[in-house]
Formats: C-alpha cells, sequence, structure tokens
C-alpha cells in the first residue's frame, strides 16, 4: 500500500518533552481496521530498546527519511487508552509540562508498560480426556512424573496451575506431554470477575437501602437530571461531616448502573478502606475492582483490563485510577475532593481531581466532588456557578453537630501537652463508656532534644531540620529525610551527661503520659510510626471502629472520613502552628482537619464536645470553628486570597532545583528567571525571584525555588513551555543540568 504513512511519532519515556520518528518495521502492513495511534512500539533509543506509544502516523518527517530509524515490533493494533483518556493525557503532559512519554508511561499498569499482551494471560485448567481414562496406567511407567499427574486426576477431575505450584517447574513439560498424547483435555479461558474473588456478591442479600432525608433527596434529584442531559457537568457536593454524602453518591450511582454504565470513585489514599469497600459491595450486585498502591502488577493488570472490557462496573480507587480505561464511563465521584493526596508530588505531578474533571468533560459525563470542607478552589466555583452547587447542612442521623470549647493555654498549665481540663474531659467521656480521640499533628515522643547545659538541640545534619526523639526505640529520626541515629545520653556539642531533655510533645510522649493517668484506658495510637507495615493501619482503624479502644490518639491520618460509632469526644491537642505559617494554605488545611476531626464525635446518638487547646483563643478563626462556620472562613480567606494575588485568583508555578553545591540550585533558578523573563511579561507573568526554600537543606541537597504568578493560565503555560522547550539547546542550562536537579510544578499545594 504506497499511501500508507510510514513514519511514526512516538513517545517514548524518557524526561524529554518531545516525540521522536521512527518508520514502520519493514513488511509491516496495517489491518484495514487498525488504528496505531496510543499504540506501544518497540523501538530502538540510543543503545537500548524502548517501549513507547505512537502518538502520530505522518506522510513526512522534519528529518529526512533515511536518517529515521526503524521500530523493531508494533505490539498492539488498536489504542491501549480509551479515546476520552487519550485526550485527557495529551492535555495533562501540556497542562502540566511534562514530558508526553513519561505521563503515558506513568498511566499504564506495569504489565503493559512493559509490553505484555493487553489481554492477561488466560486460566489454564487440565482433565482427563476419555482415552486418558480408559488407558493402563502402566503406560506410563517410564514417566514418572506424568504418572503422578495422572494419580492426582484420580482425586481431583479438574487441576490448575496453583494445584502445582509446590512442584517442580518440569510439570508443565509433564502436562503438555500428556495432552500431546491426548491423555488430558486443556481448556483455556479469559480471566473473569468471579464472586470466589469477593468481588462481586450476586446472590448475598443487600443492606437494606436507607430511607433518603429531604436534603439527600433533593441532591440526589439534582444528579438525577445532570445524569439525563447526558453531558458533562460538574457538581460540588458540600455536606457537612456526617450529613450522609455516601448515600447521594450511591443513589446516583445506582441509576448509572441500571444503564449499564459504568462509575470511577476516586478516594484519597488513606479513603480506601475495608470499610467502604465492603460497604458497597453491599450495596451494589455488580463486578467491583479497586486500584491502589498495596496491588501487585498481576493484580493491576487484571483489575485496568476488566475496566477496560467493561467487566467491571464500578472502579474505586485513589490518585491513579484517573488513568483507567472504560467501555462505557457514566459518572465520575470524588470523595473528600479537598484532600491533598489526591496531588502527585514527585515525576509527573498532577492533581487527581482536576484531571478527573477534565476527564469527565471528555467523556462527555458527570462528575461529582464531595467534601465537608470543600477546597477553596473548588467552593469558589460553586460559590460563581460554574459548579452546580449541593448542600447538605445537617447530619444524616439527626444527631447535631458537635460542640466546641476552647482551652486558654496562656493561663493553663500543660502536662506533657495535655492541659489539666482536658484530662477532666477525657475522665468524664470515659466513665461515660464512649471512646475518645486525641489530635496531635505531630508524631514520635519531642520534636527536638535540648541541653540543658549548652542549649544545643539536635538536628540533622542533611537538613534544616531538628531531629525527633523517638522514645521507645531510643533513637533519633530524621522525619524529612529517614536520617536515624541511636539518641545518646550526653550532649554532643557540650559533652554534659544526662543533660539533653525533649521539649514540646509528640503522639509517643502523650501516649505515656495517658498511660500514667488512665491505667485501665485502652490507648490506641495510630501515626506513620505505628502503622509502617502494610495492612497495620486498616487494622488499627478496624480495632477502633470495633470499639476494642478507648482513647485514639493520632496524627491527621484519623481525621480523615472515618465513622467511629463510639467516639463522643475529641481532644485537638495545640494546633496553632497552622495559624501563623509561611505556607499559604496552612489556614486552609487546618480549618479542615479541626471540622474533619472533629466530625468525627457524636456521629450516632448523643452530640458530640470537641475541645481545643490554643494559645490564641481569642483568634477570629476559632470562632468560626466554633460555629462550625466554613462558609464564613471560606469567604474571608476568598477575600484575603484575592487581595494578595493567590490560587485560586491567580495561577502559580513553582521550579523547584537541588543540587549538593549551594551556589548552583540558585544560579540555576537566576538564569530560568532571566530567560523566562523576556517572554510574555506583558500577559501578566510575573517571574519572582530565585529564592532558598523554606527548608533550604534537606538529605543533603541545597534547595531553591523560583515562583511564577500569572493572572491567566494560559499565558502562564505558554511562557514556561516555550522555555521548555529552548532549554534543551542551551549551553549555559546544560552546563549547569548536571549538578543540578529541577522540576516543574503547575499548580503547586505546598511552597516547599
Ligand atoms: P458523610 O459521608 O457525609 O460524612 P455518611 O454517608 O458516612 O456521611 O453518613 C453518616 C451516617 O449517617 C452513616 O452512618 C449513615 O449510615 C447514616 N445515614 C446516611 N443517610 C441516612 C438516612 N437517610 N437516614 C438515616 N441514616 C443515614
Ligand atoms: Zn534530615
Amino acid at each position: 500500500m504506497a499511501d500508507t504513512p510510514s513514519i511514526i511519532g512516538v513517545a517514548v519515556p524518557v524526561p524529554l518533552r518531545q516525540t521522536f520518528d521512527f518508520v514502520l518495521p519493514k513488511g509491516f502492513t496495517l489491518g484495514a481496521d487498525a488504528d496505531l495511534v496510543g499504540a506501544r512500539v518497540k523501538v530502538p533509543f540510543g543503545n537500548r530498546r524502548l517501549i513507547g506509544i505512537i502518538t502520530e502516523l505522518k506522510d513526512h518527517s522534519d528529518y529526512p527519511k533515511e536518517s529515521l530509524k526503524e521500530a523493531i515490533e508494533v505490539l498492539d493494533n488498536e489504542s491501549v487508552f480509551e479515546p476520552s483518556l487519550w485526550i485527557t493525557l495529551k492535555w495533562l503532559a501540556s497542562y502540566y509540562l511534562a514530558p508526553i512519554g513519561e505521563v503515558l508511561d506513568a498511566a499504564m499498569p506495569a504489565k503493559i508498560r512493559q509490553g505484555e499482551e493487553q489481554n492477561p494471560p488466560p486460566i489454564r485448567s487440565w482433565r482427563l480426556s476419555e482415552k486418558g481414562r480408559s488407558s493402563p496406567i502402566e503406560d506410563l511407567a517410564r514417566a514418572p512424573l506424568q504418572l503422578a499427574i495422572v494419580r492426582r486426576f484420580m482425586k481431583n477431575t479438574i487441576l490448575s496451575p496453583a494445584d502445582f505450584k509446590d512442584e517442580s517447574k518440569s510439570w508443565r513439560q509433564a502436562i503438555t506431554a500428556l495432552v500431546e498424547k491426548g491423555w488430558v483435555v486443556e481448556n483455556s479461558e479469559p480471566p473473569r470477575l468471579s464472586i470466589g474473588e469477593g468481588l462481586v456478591n450476586e446472590g448475598l442479600p443487600m443492606t437494606q437501602v436507607l430511607e433518603l432525608n429531604l436534603e439527600q433527596k433533593s441532591a440526589v434529584e439534582s444528579m438525577l437530571q445532570r445524569l439525563d442531559d447526558n453531558n458533562f457537568s460538574c457538581t460540588l457536593l458540600h455536606g457537612v461531616t456526617g450529613s450522609g454524602k455516601t448515600e447521594v453518591y450511591f443513589s446516583t450511582m445506582q441509576t448509572v448502573l441500571d444503564q449499564n454504565k459504568q462509575v470511577l470513585f476516586l478516594v484519597p489514599e488513606i479513603g480506601l478502606t475495608p470499610q467502604l469497600i465492603k460497604r458497597i459491595q453491599d450495596r451494589f450486585s455488580v463486578p467491583l475492582v479497586t486500584l491502589h498502591s498495596g496491588m501487585n502488577d498481576k493484580q493491576r493488570h487484571l483489575a485496568w483490563w476488566h475496566a477496560k472490557q467493561g467487566e467491571a462496573s464500578i472502579v474505586l480507587g485513589t490518585r491513579s485510577a484517573v488513568f483507567t480505561s472504560f467501555k462505557d464511563l457514566g459518572l465520575i465521584v470524588v470523595d473528600e475532593e479537598h484532600d491533598v493526596s489526591f496531588k502527585q508530588q514527585d515525576k509527573v505531578r498532577y492533581q487527581a481531581r482536576d484531571v478527573a474533571i477534565y476527564r469527565a468533560k471528555q467523556a462527555g459525563v458527570p462528575i461529582i466532588l464531595g467534601s465537608a470542607t470543600p477546597s477553596l478552589e473548588s467552593f469558589v466555583n460553586a460559590d460563581s456557578g460554574r459548579y452546580h452547587s449541593l448542600r447538605l447542612v445537617k447530619r444524616a442521623t439527626n444527631v447535631a453537630l458537635p460542640t466546641v470549647e476552647l482551652f486558654d493555654m496562656k493561663v493553663l498549665p500543660s502536662n506533657d501537652g495535655l492541659s489539666p481540663a482536658m484530662v477532666a474531659a477525657v475522665k468524664s467521656t470515659l466513665e461515660n463508656s464512649k471512646q475518645v480521640i486525641l489530635f496531635l499533628n505531630r508524631r514520635g515522643f519531642a520534636p527536638v532534644m535540648y541541653c540543658k547545659e549548652c542549649s544545643a538541640t539536635t538536628d540533622c545534619h542533611r537538613c534544616d531540620s531538628h531531629l525527633t526523639y523517638h522514645q521507645r526505640i531510643n533513637r533519633l529520626r530524621c522525619h524529612h529525610c529517614g536520617y536515624e541515629s541511636v539518641a545518646k545520653n550526653h550532649c554532643l556539642s557540650c559533652n554534659a551527661k544526662d543533660s539533653l531533655v525533649g521539649v514540646g510533645e509528640g503522639t509517643q510522649r502523650v501516649e505515656e503520659s495517658l498511660k500514667q493517668i488512665f491505667p485501665a484506658a485502652r490507648v490506641l495510637r495510630i501515626d506513620r510510626d505505628s502503622t509502617r507495615r502494610k495492612g497495620e493501619l486498616e487494622e488499627l482503624l478496624e480495632q477502633a471502629r470495633r470499639g476494642d479502644a478507648d482513647i485514639l490518639l493520632g496524627t491527621q491520618l484519623l481525621t480523615k472520613g472515618h465513622d467511629f460509632p463510639e467516639v463522643d469526644m475529641v481532644g485537638i491537642l495545640g494546633a496553632d502552628q497552622g495559624l501563623y505559617s509561611s505556607d499559604f494554605r496552612a489556614a486552609e488545611s487546618l480549618f479542615q482537619q479541626i471540622l474533619q476531626v472533629a466530625g468525627r464525635a457524636g456521629r450516632r446518638s448523643t452530640v458530640g464536645r470537641v475541645f481545643i487547646q490554643t494559645v490564641f483563643p481569642e483568634h477570629p478563626f476559632y470562632e468560626r470553628v466554633i460555629n462550625h462556620d466554613f462558609d464564613g472562613f471560606a469567604q474571608e480567606l476568598m477575600h484575603e486570597r484575592h487581595r494578595a494575588s493567590y490560587p485560586p485568583f491567580a495561577f502559580f508555578a513553582l521550579i523547584r532545583a537541588e543540587s549538593p553545591h549551594q551556589a548552583k540550585a540558585l544560579q540555576f533558578l537566576r538564569l530560568a528567571k532571566s530567560q523566562l523573563q523576556g517572554r510574555d511579561a506583558r500577559d501578566g507573568v510575573t517571574v519572582m525571584d530565585a529564592v532558598p526554600a523554606p527548608m533550604e537543606q534537606r538529605a543533603g541537597k541545597y534547595r531553591a525555588q523560583l515562583l511564577i504568578s500569572a493572572k491567566q493560565r494560559s499565558p502562564l503555560n505558554a511562557c514556561l513551555s516555550s522555555w521548555l522547550s529552548q532549554i534543551k539547546d542551551n549551553e549555559a542550562v546544560r552546563k549547569l543540568s548536571s549538578s543540578v536537579r529541577w522540576s516543574v510544578d503547575v499548580d503547586p499545594v505546598d511552597l516547599f
């Protein structure tokens, strides 16, 4: 076929913001209905062979055709990515200024990335044929392994590879030989979502569907209209903690599932609990797959495949599940949309919630963002009418929101982080046989050790940070780079003996203290140190839910969307840091955290009580907290951000650089600034000064950053992308690049 384009543009998984041209392999013919865009192709790249994605079929290249290398093998005859996903990924690469090859690579499960077939390996099984059953077994006397296998068939009529997992590898040859002889019949079929795997609960009794209250009903009706529109729409479901948002998602999902369409349900990393999976399985008799970091490559491949084939009706997953291909997507739900874990913080830096919104638009389906404490971005969009806004202002269980009381730590004494008033509150709650949550966003025993003689502190030598004392293991640990050392009983600066004291409190110190004050209480500490093993967090949370603990003490791991029926009181120990932080989002996330953790109290029967220890009881922030006044807080924050030209009223991109040499990171960013300034300055793009990062040294590297802000997204994007496309030819940049690692973060969540 002379007019078939024979040149392909290929995105390869390398950190370069471009595609590369190759010629199709000699003799390669295109099937009539094949569409190679989005298909995988193996290509020579330098002295390696890489698997890339075909992004384009071309008639000619900017390079002479003779100079183009030949691709080694085309691996698919259709795209790996469903159309709405394909468009989304191309947009993602350009919006987040990420190398297209890396984006596409990140969007594939490992097995697909490594070149395995899209169809997962078939499930094989074997049984004896008529011949096998009637032939005399002595015929196999000289093939002991085959004989042993035939003997096994006497016990089990069907054998599968799992039956041989303890055998030597040669059983496969033996089986093959038996099949060739006609003794054994092989059966192979594609893997299915089956009941045995616990993914489908057909036939099990459904839990009773709750009767929706008026608020929920009207929210669902509104969502059903959105579904009827058969088009993209974005809805913010803003409902106080315990208002029954989940029931609103579920009732909406039911309609989508009844139409045989698929649902993508995104949750924050910590939100994917067995409890939620069970809640969904109890409610819907449809196949469900989950996608999360705890799965192995084979499981991910299967889940990806079932979704792409349309067999999985619900895909429940964290951040990267937004890259799932669907056969017939009907709805996207993003629960706890404010959660920062939707933002990928390394390599391809994207915000999964925002990607999900773009995806929904491309797929032409509704998306619901739900939260009790929406991100300011979503709040503003709902406020301005860009998103539909649905409110649930009452708790579904008709229990009022908890009362909030402040303890003034300027006047109250503190014993290991606990005021007498807090201790009394805990005591009375325990006496009523209810559970207590104590929230302290600092793990370890003491955030820093301090020498009484010379005032030296224990600092990390690789970071601008203190070492936290972990008493139980008697070690000092850096929470930023992971450095650890044994805690000595003398000061390393002045050698004074036994002069070190812990300053401040971490969860471990409060735990010790609680155990002394309440010796009979079961204290459960939930933070990153107590949940290092896989599954440990789930275990602890489940224990807490069952009521096998009296006091739950933890960091923000405790605050997220959990439903602990018996918690009656929440104590917040020292939250003030967030009020005067240099991070412009600190107050927002503090407010979210407090409201979220407060929302754990009194979800069932009695009104919960929340107590907050603070040195700033008169701060207007706390008045808003007392009144659960999220709107008032958000409105005020909106005005502040507007005045300061901060997101969401301006758009930020941050270039981060790090280097073992103090000067070089800054030097690189100064160079970047001078190159950026020439571009599009008139379009309201402001390039700030290159500055050392708030934590300048981390893990032995010096860090610096350059903030670029703009009133509009597109000039910001244009300015950065034109810079990025030119620097690869820039001599000065190239020289520095060998000792400086740098990255671009569009819509950064933190400026560190
Ligand atoms: P949210 O996600 O908004 O915090 P949930 O969906 O977890 O709230 O619901 C909170 C509690 O209220 C759950 O125990 C749920 O079973 C209950 N609930 C939800 N809707 C209703 C309803 N209509 N009637 C009675 N209880 C309800
Ligand atoms: Zn460190």
